[in-house]
């Protein structure tokens, strides 16, 4: 057995954007014997999976799943589709989309990193972290580029290191208005199947994501949703790619089959994961995420401190960014916090180091596990001196017994 230096009773609480708490139900499912990756069974579970995945994106167009995680994704939108140094217009939202930025340099391509540069009282050194994408800049960036030498627009959906949720549909109209054929590149990573994603109806070409976000499951699979001029591209795009080459796995998969041994067991987690969402209904799990989302903010601003999202339009469903008071180490507050209740929390990244914590509300959760991780968080900042204006678990509570889930979302009487 591997060897802890401490076994709590209870759970733990993964409070983190990601990896997300795995349902039960998912890891008995991925228990099963592993099958033959070329045998008849094995088959059947990979069209199973390749058909739902595809309801998830909302596209009739292929979805290839690799065994990485979802910087493999990254890179393999990246590869399949441009050519060594094409220019890409990438969008600064936060820690993921700069290390999407750092990895399109690192592939031999021509970067240009936009960013909102107003002003803001709290975090002055990175405005940018508490908006989401701008889709007005990227209109003007590319109706600049009258020879179309932009080849890619890159922005990040949710923004995890932030909690903030761009506007996917405004970013595709600022291109189509800029009268321009760039590709749109999306990492949906951890937006996907908690925020409102629509691959085909936004226009998206490439859309990345990952398992141990809101598909729930173990880290390990990750996602490029296509489009038809993705795929095009892909036919004529000169940058290195052989692991990642859509084109075998494409053609493979009509069949249910991959060209490498895929991840077993991780495909029967997101059969089991399929089923729980779509039986569901997507618009049912973004609305509990967004009820969810909501009060946990509820405690934030009992709290009296701000939110790392500026703008209450884009609040992230998946996660809520905490910014600490000056002298507050938030890292200090989150050490605290796992040693004393068994709870962690999402770390400040980046520019974003010591500022802040983020407290996920994804995966397998409820009302009254999040209003745990809230009293966990309050018990943390009063122990670290920090002055709440009034009491955060008290609000959680009020708002989810004055918002009662949709009567589709509660047990019978
Ligand atoms: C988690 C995450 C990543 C990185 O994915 P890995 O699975 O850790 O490689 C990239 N972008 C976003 C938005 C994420 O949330």
């Amino acid at each position: 057995m591997l060897q802890l230096d401490f076994h709590p009773t209870g759970r733990h609480f993964l409070q983190i954007p990601g990896p997300s708490p795995v349902p039960d139900r998912i890891l008995r499912a991925m228990s099963l014997p592993t099958i033959d990756h070329r045998g008849p069974e094995f088959g059947a579970l990979g069209l199973q999976v390749l058909s739902g995945i595809k309801k998830i994106f909302k596209t009739k167009h292929p979805v290839v799943i690799y065994p990485s995680s979802g910087t493999g994704a990254w890179e393999a939108a990246l590869a399949n589709t441009l050519s060594p140094s094409d220019h890409v217009l990438m969008y600064e939202t936060g820690h993921f989309a700069s290390l999407w930025q750092k990895m399109a340099t690192r592939l031999g391509l021509t970067t240009e990193f936009l960013a909102w540069s107003g002003s803001d009282e709290h975090l002055p050194h990175a405005p940018s972290w508490r908006r989401g994408v701008q889709a007005d800049l990227i209109e003007a960036r590319l109706a600049k580029d009258t020879e179309k030498k932009i080849k890619a627009v890159c922005v990040v959906h949710n923004e995890t290191s932030t909690g903030v949720t761009s506007d996917i549909a405004s970013v595709r109209r600022a291109i189509d208005a800029a009268g321009h054929p760039a590709l749109l590149m999306v990492d949906s990573i951890s937006g996907l199947a908690s925020a409102d994603f629509r691959h085909d109806e936004w226009g998206v070409d490439v859309t990345i994501s990952g398992s141990q976000k809101g598909l729930m499951l173990p880290p390990g699979i990750s996602f490029n949703a296509l489009s038809p001029r993705a795929l095009e591209a892909s036919k004529s795009a000169r940058l290195p790619r052989a692991f990642w080459a859509w084109d075998e796995i494409v053609e493979m998969n009509k069949d249910g089959y991959w060209p490498y041994t895929p991840n077993t067991n991780l495909l029967y987690g997101l059969a089991e994961s399929l089923d729980m969402l779509l039986g569901e209904g997507l618009d049912k799990v973004f609305a509990r995420h967004q009820r969810w989302a909501a009060g946990v903010r509820a405690a934030v601003e009992a709290w009296g401190l701000p939110i790392q999202c500026a703008d209450p339009a884009v609040y992230s469903p998946v996660l809520t960014g905490v910014i600490t008071p000056e002298g507050v180490d938030a890292d200090a507050l989150r050490r605290l916090i796992h040693q004393r209740f068994d709870l962690s929390l999402g770390t400040g990244l980046g520019k974003l180091k010591g500022r802040m914590f983020r407290m996920g509300h994804l995966g397998d959760s409820n009302d009254l596990t999040l209003v745990a991780m809230v009293a966990g968080v309050e018990m943390g900042l009063k122990l670290s001196g920090v002055k709440l204006a009034a009491s955060g678990v008290q609000a959680t509570m009020d708002h989810f017994a004055s918002h009662a889930a949709p009567a589709a979302l509660q047990k019978a009487a």
